[in-house]
């Protein structure tokens, strides 16, 4: 009988166990994959933004649920557990957290040296896990295996990721809707500029609502990319609609200012605007276009980093133990929590981890 097995190691899995190694439980992992934490060496375009000083509730789709966790498990608690385990990290101008050596495989080299007691099977999905009396039974494609504790941190299908929802339904556990989420912003208006970037001010307008910001995007000929474009992507998803992009390029020019300086001189405004950015706006409706260009947008169905939906947190509580099943967990992206783009997902991942391992570790003192 193990004292805790943990479905899948990823961010949250290899976090938790982390965890309890350092409260002496040496779980067991099973990971699906051919090698754990894979998407944590894919995360940040390989750098790996794994936390944010701006982190709060807030940040996330369900901040009633997020709140008690993150006041636990404040920003500072996690860079010290980081730190502890070995990990320095830097903050950028936008607070976003990233290892020192700005390269993922540093936080996940840290994590394996973390949880290298723990017993580990890859290439071992879980197929199914009953409750039998006061412990859990867990089927693998290797066998079975008895817990007293389990632990679900099999993330979502985001990024070639392993959907496994089944597992939670199986245990009676309801799953809400899934959809894309932190991804980029479908439209056909900007063909011909992929691969140009801009700092912006956009706003998104919904029939929920208008939100806007200053940030950087990145065209892509069937849309609009970049961080900017993540976090608009993340009220579509939350909202279920579709939605009107806004764009101003010049955020620091006033109308009046641009038409000054560009009026008699449209030919120039390249000198403002990437060219191809700047003959595009040109032809298709001139210097207006610079302050206020406007197109219709949809939620991509690909290259999402993050799932909305999961583990419906109704049947949670902050320790992200289950309401159904005593010493049932689950934690990370799996559970029905997503943040916005910026590091929120990861830091996500490490609390979440952190509560279950420490709640487990409570109920053996
Ligand atoms: C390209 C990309 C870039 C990203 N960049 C960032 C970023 O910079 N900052 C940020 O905050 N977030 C980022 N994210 C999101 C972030 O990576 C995830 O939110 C985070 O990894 C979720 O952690 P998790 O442990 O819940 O799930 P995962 O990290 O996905 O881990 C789940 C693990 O469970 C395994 N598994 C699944 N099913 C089973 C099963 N049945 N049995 C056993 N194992 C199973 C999977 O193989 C996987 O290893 C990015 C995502 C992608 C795809």
């Amino acid at each position: 009988m193990e004292k805790v097995v943990i479905a899948g190691g990823g961010a949250a899995g290899l976090m938790c166990a982390a965890r309890l190694i350092g409260g002496g439980i040496t779980p067991l992992i099973l990971e699906a994959g051919a090698r754990v934490g894979k998407k944590i060496l894919v995360s940040g375009n390989g750098r790996c933004n794994l936390s944010n000083v701006n982190v709060s509730a807030e940040k996330y789709n369900v901040p009633e649920f997020a709140a008690p966790v993150l006041q636990k498990y404040p920003f500072e608690a996690v860079i010290e557990q980081w730190r502890k385990l070995g990990l320095i990290t830097r903050t950028d101008e936008q607070g976003r957290v990233f290892p020192h050596s700005n390269y993922s495989g540093s936080v996940l080299n840290i994590l394996l040296g973390a949880v290298c007691g723990a017993k580990v099977l890859t290439d071992c999905p879980v197929k199914s896990i009953k409750k039998q009396g006061n412990s859990f039974k867990i089927e693998h494609k290797h066998g079975t295996v008895y817990a007293e504790n389990v632990v679900l941190a099999c993330g979502s299908g985001a990024g070639g990721g392993v959907a496994s929802y089944g597992l939670l339904s199986g245990l009676g556990h309801k799953v809400t809707p899934l959809a894309p989420a932190v991804t980029y912003l479908k439209t056909d208006a900007f063909k011909g500029l992929k691969g140009v970037r801009a700092k912006v001010y956009a706003k998104l307008h919904t029939k929920c609502g208008t939100i806007g910001d200053r940030g950087e995007i990145l065209f892509r000929d069937d849309g609009v990319s970049g961080i900017l474009a993540f976090w608009l992507s993340s009220f579509l998803a939350r909202n279920n609609c579709a939605g009107e992009l806004e764009i101003d390029f010049a955020p620091d020019m006033s109308r009046e200012e641009i038409f000054r300086e560009y009026g008699g001189r449209q030919g120039l405004l390249c000198g403002l605007l990437h060219k191809a950015l700047a003959d595009k706006l040109l032809r298709e409706g001139g210097l207006e276009l610079v302050k206020s260009c406007k197109a219709n947008v949809t939620l991509a169905d690909k290259d999402n980093q993050v799932v909305c939906g999961g583990a419906d947190i109704s049947q949670f509580d902050c320790n992200m133990r289950s309401l159904l099943h005593k010493n049932l967990y689950c934690v990370g992206e799996m559970l029905d929590v997503d943040g916005e783009c910026g590091g929120y997902n990861l830091h996500w991942a490490w609390v979440s981890g952190m509560a279950a391992a420490d709640d487990i570790i409570r109920g053996r003192q």
